[in-house]
Formats: C-alpha cells, sequence, structure tokens
C-alpha cells in the first residue's frame, strides 16, 4: 500500500517515528508521499526522506501560509524546487474554513503553483476545504496543462467526476470510514477505480476504529478494507490497484 499524504515529520511522532515506520512495514505500507506546507516543513520533509527510505517528499504553501509576501513565497519554492527532489508540488488550493479575508492572496500563492507544477511537469496535491467552485475553476483555467490529486476529497461524486476530467486523481482518507460519511462511501463505491487513490493525511483524520486518536501512515489499511468492503472487492486487489495509480501518478519508479 502507498500512503499518498502523510505528515509524519509532525512533533506528535517525534518520540516514536521509528516504531510508526515499523508499523508501516508489518503493514505493508512499502511508500509514502511525506507533504509539506510551508517552507519550513518543506525542509523538514527533505531530512526525513534522506533519512528514511519510505518517505517520497513533495513540496508546498498550503493557503494557510498565504500572505502579501506570495510573490517572494514563490520564488523561495521555486529555488527550491530547483534544488531538491520532489515528487509533486502540494499541498496547495484554497482553504475558506476560517474566512475568505485573504482570498485574493490564496487564489495568487495557487495560481503561482500551479504554473510551476506545469513548468517542472509535476503533479499537484490540491488542498480543497469550503472552496470547491473558486478551485474547480481556477483549474479549468489551465485545463489539458495540469494533472495531480484531489486530497482527501470531500466533496460530491458529481464534482470528484469534473476533477477527473480535468486530470485529476481522487483520494480518499480516514473520513470514509465514519458511519456517517455517506458521499464518501458512494465515492468509494462508484467512482472509476483507474482514478482512485488512498492516504491518511496522518496526524489528523484517523479512521475508525481510532477515530479521535493521532492518525499515522499504517493506517491506511483501515481506508484500503473500507473500500474494499463497500465494493464487495477482495483487499489485495484495492491494494494493487490504489498502489499501481499512485507510482504512475507520482511516478515512483525510479525507486522502486
Ligand atoms: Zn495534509
Amino acid at each position: 500500500m502507498i500512503d499518498t499524504h502523510s505528515h509524519l515529520f509532525d512533533e506528535s511522532f517525534q518520540n516514536d517515528i521509528d516504531e510508526c515506520i515499523q508499523r508501516c512495514r508489518l503493514a505493508h505500507v512499502n511508500k509514502v508521499l511525506l507533504v509539506g506546507f510551508s517552507h519550513q516543513t518543506n525542509s523538514l520533509v527533505q531530512e526525513y526522506a534522506s533519512k528514511y527510505e519510505l518517505f517520497y517528499p513533495t513540496a508546498g504553501l498550503h493557503p494557510s501560509e498565504a500572505s502579501l509576501n506570495y510573490k517572494l513565497d514563490l520564488d523561495r519554492l521555486e529555488k527550491f524546487i530547483k534544488e531538491h527532489k520532489v515528487y509533486a508540488i502540494g499541498e496547495c488550493g484554497l482553504d475558506y474554513h476560517y474566512g475568505k479575508e485573504n482570498i485574493e492572496e490564496q487564489k495568487r500563492l495557487f495560481r503561482g503553483q500551479i504554473e510551476l507544477s506545469i513548468k517542472y511537469k509535476l503533479p499537484l496535491i490540491i488542498h480543497m476545504r469550503d472552496a470547491t467552485q473558486d478551485t474547480y475553476e481556477l483549474l479549468k483555467e489551465f485545463s489539458g496543462q495540469i494533472f495531480g490529486v484531489m486530497h482527501c476529497y470531500s466533496g460530491s461524486l458529481e464534482m470528484a467526476r469534473e476533477f477527473i476530467k480535468l486530470g485529476f486523481y481522487i483520494s480518499l482518507g480516514g473520513p470514509v470510514t465514519f458511519k456517517n460519511a455517506k458521499e464518501s462511501k458512494r465515492i468509494a463505491e462508484q467512482i472509476d477505480l483507474d482514478r482512485l487513490l488512498v492516504e491518511t493525511d496522518c496526524p489528523y483524520l484517523a479512521p475508525t476504529p481510532y477515530r479521535g486518536q493521532r492518525n499515522e501512515s499504517s493506517y491506511v489499511q483501515y481506508v484500503v478494507q473500507e473500500i474494499a468492503s463497500i465494493r464487495n472487492m477482495d483487499f489485495k486487489r484495492i491494494e494493487e490497484i490504489t498502489e499501481k495509480n499512485a507510482v504512475k501518478l507520482f511516478k515512483m519508479e525510479d525507486r522502486l
């Protein structure tokens, strides 16, 4: 299995990162996309990736990093991408959950990262919260030039299909295991399997039976299990399909 979205560098893992990695091995989670979201975490991700074989690094600027300095921030990110191996740009995107005061800065920071993804032919990891329409419209401007993943997707099945048309994969995380997550379960059941990825977004959003606790990459097995059970398919089959999709999208063959 591949956890396509992990923040195992979070300080909540600092005392047991080796055990967490061991549990990944035991659960057959043999690749983990380690996702940066700020200048500081982008560097941290590189440190972890050089230390642990399991990790595949990304670099990006989360919408919460958006400020009037977006131009300087984008220049710094581009310099970073040129100097380091990264498998994707992100996470980046739009987040209106805490208000819309800096909507213009968010859009500029996002647009700049879309342009970098085109320039460097890298997939995008999209964070989208309470901003489906604006995210869709911005991405649509670059239709035909972009590809990537809608991370921890929580929108409708219909919109998921629109994002797929724009070149994106749909990644499901812990919430698909929650009893009340009707739409996520509908997506798990009906989405084109060639476009499905799995993730944890750890340390957040732990799946059942760990809901509310610290999440970790090995728990991606519960996401795979839930999708398999919803589709009435073998665990092994969903594992293979989602792993193949991730290797293809992020071009992970070079370290197979
Ligand atoms: Zn994340």
